[in-house]
């Protein structure tokens, strides 16, 4: 997402709305976009620095570290912020800024039962493993 300096007034800018994914290098990695960036962010100029915050929402596809199952999850990065000194350009590019705080609120282990409507077969076999273990013990 570039933007032209010259377009910034003033009293700063609210953008809303949708562009490319910016991390289709991921596709390597087992993650894949589903659907476009959505953002919601008011950006301005002031003191040789551009300045933006707000919220974005990325979907993606992830697989689950524990039974390999793909499932859909959303990337919210809900106090997007930066600053950043202007040397000179007319253009800022954002996607950098963007794509960085998507990957920082990417989960590290992602389970597809984390949001607790969902089961995941592997964490259920390892429960009834560990149930197993526990009667054993105490048995
Ligand atoms: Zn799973």
């Amino acid at each position: 997402m570039k933007i032209h300096l010259k377009q910034i007034p003033v009293d700063g800018l609210h953008l809303e709305g949708d562009e490319e994914c910016p991390l289709p290098e991921l596709a390597s990695e087992g993650i894949r976009c589903l659907g476009p960036l959505f953002y919601n962010i008011d950006i301005g100029v002031s003191g040789g620095a551009l300045w933006a915050n707000g919220s974005l929402r990325q979907g993606v596809e992830l697989s689950c570290v524990c039974c390999l199952e793909k499932f859909a999850y959303e990337i919210k990065v809900p106090a997007f912020a930066l600053r950043t000194e202007l040397h000179g350009p007319e253009t800022v590019d954002l996607t950098p800024f963007m794509r960085e705080d998507l990957l920082l609120n990417l989960p590290a282990h992602p389970r597809c039962d984390r949001d607790g409507d969902h089961v995941c077969k592997a964490a259920t076999k390892s429960g009834e493993i560990g149930a197993l273990v526990v009667a054993f013990v105490f048995s």
